[in-house]
């Protein structure tokens, strides 16, 4: 990190009184190179100077001249690449769709203060925070031209990653879900987030998930020989589901491979909107005739909502992360997976939350009637090399520390 004075932090507040209060905080933090604006149009003048550019921004979102969503509407035009702490009064809905709103921006939010502010607040903000380096502002992620993705597949450079699925009660390793890497020649190990959707814009994506769901099927074949009960599930895209023969193909290769049908699921998100309904319909429900578990992924994002659940057979619905971490701490999150929940229950699905990345999000889990759990508290995804070893530092890990049945749901 970067020495507290030689980071340049800017106070945007049409309160002098406010802006007092924050340079005195930023000064007790040891941040002494702060400079303070009581309206947007100076600020934005500030910013436009060559040595003017600060590594943070705190936001005051209630201004009379420019408010702060403008004001964050010029620091786009002007490229900002540094980060931002919303400060307000308003509530904290509000606060929290502005947040959202300068995510989807791409401007990193450190997070809001409520007014008025504290030197308590503004220190969990900033302790969080490593300032990015000049050198790796706005590295943009790479992307890949279809033939690199079509080459990638031929050869092979695919790999399939396993991350564990939990019963939220007993702590028992009920599946893994099988999460696609590419590992590149000269870039490392590439994330899907830079390949699929180049697949599904190419007509690459049947290739893909045949490629996927092979390896998946030989792996968890292996895993039924030593004994291993596990469900194995595969992301399946909307665009696979166009052609009427994905049902056959996911059937037979399954059978050929030994494995029942009730051990695969096939986990189902709409990135876009479909407008015709009729070949996912019946691929769905002549997959869920043979047995095959269906699971609706991303629960509450996107087109992933209630007109597919009324139309498709799932039988596990997974909560989107976005409902998950933190939910214990959020008044509006929490609304949305207890709905999410209890529409699951009255379907008589299974239950699967996301997302699970620290221990609060696991002791909620285990206080709500929640089935199953997923996300880094437990386990990152993995090779399928590492997972016998990781079931095992799991399982004493669950004699430890997470005492089964000390907690049961109610
Ligand atoms: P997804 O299906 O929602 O998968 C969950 C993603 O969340 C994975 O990212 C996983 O690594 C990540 N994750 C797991 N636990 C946590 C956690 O506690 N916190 C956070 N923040 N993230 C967590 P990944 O592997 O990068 O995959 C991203 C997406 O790419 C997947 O989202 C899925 O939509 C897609 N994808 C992955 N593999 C395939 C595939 O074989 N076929 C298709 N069509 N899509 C795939
Ligand atoms: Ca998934
Ligand atoms: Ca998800």
């Amino acid at each position: 990190m970067k020495e507290n004075s030689a980071i340049r932090i800017l106070a945007l507040d049409d309160e002098p009184l406010m802006l007092k209060l924050l340079s005195r905080m930023l000064a007790n933090l040891g941040f002494t190179s702060v400079a303070t604006c009581d309206n947007g149009y100076a600020a934005l003048e500030k910013i436009g100077h060559a040595d003017g550019a600060p590594d943070l921004i705190l936001l005051d979102l209630n201004m009379p001249e420019m408010d702060g969503v403008e004001f964050v509407r010029h620091l786009v035009e002007r490229q900002y690449a540094g980060s931002l702490i919303l400060v307000s009064g308003e509530n904290e809905r509000m606060l929290q769709s502005t947040v959202k709103l300068v995510h989807a921006h791409k401007i990193p939010v450190l997070g809001h203060l409520h007014k008025p502010a504290t030197p308590e607040g503004l220190n969990t903000l900033l302790v969080k925070w490593s300032p990015p380096l000049p050198n790796k502002l706005r590295a943009a992620k790479k992307t890949y031209s279809a033939d690199e993705v079509r080459t990638a597949i031929a050869n092979g450079e695919l790999i399939n990653y396993y991350q564990p699925k939990v019963a939220v009660a007993t702590g028992q390793v009920v599946g893994v879900e099988v999460l696609v890497r590419w590992r590149h020649l000269v870039d490392g190990l590439v994330f899907p987030d830079q390949f699929i959707s180049v697949a599904e814009a190419h007509g690459l994506i049947d290739d893909l998930t045949r490629a996927v769901l092979g390896s998946a099927l030989a792996q968890a074949s292996i895993w039924q020989a030593i004994g291993l009960s596990l469900r194995v599930a595969v992301n399946v895209s909307m665009d696979n589901l166009a052609s009427l023969d994905f049902a056959d193909y996911v059937t037979k290769q399954t059978a050929d491979a030994g494995v029942p049908p009730q051990q695969i699921v096939l986990e189902v998100t709409e990135s876009q909107l479909m407008r015709d309904l009729r070949a996912p319909l019946e691929i769905l429900t002549r997959l869920h005739l043979k047995r095959f578990r269906l699971s609706i992924d991303d629960f509450g994002t996107g087109h992933s909502s209630l007109a597919q659940l009324r139309d498709i057979p799932f039988d596990e619905l997974k909560i989107d992360q976005s409902f998950v971490h933190g939910a214990w701490n959020n008044g509006t999150t929490r609304a949305m997976f207890d709905a999410s929940l209890g529409l699951a229950k009255q379907l008589d699905m299974e239950i699967v939350a996301e997302g699970v990345e620290d221990r609060d999000d696991w002791e909620f889990l285990r206080s709500t009637g929640c089935d199953i759990a997923q996300g880094y508290f437990i386990a990152k995804p993995m090779p399928a090399a590492d997972l016998q070893g990781w079931i095992k530092n799991w399982e004493e890990r669950v004699r430890k520390e997470l005492p089964a049945g000390t907690n049961e749901p109610t």
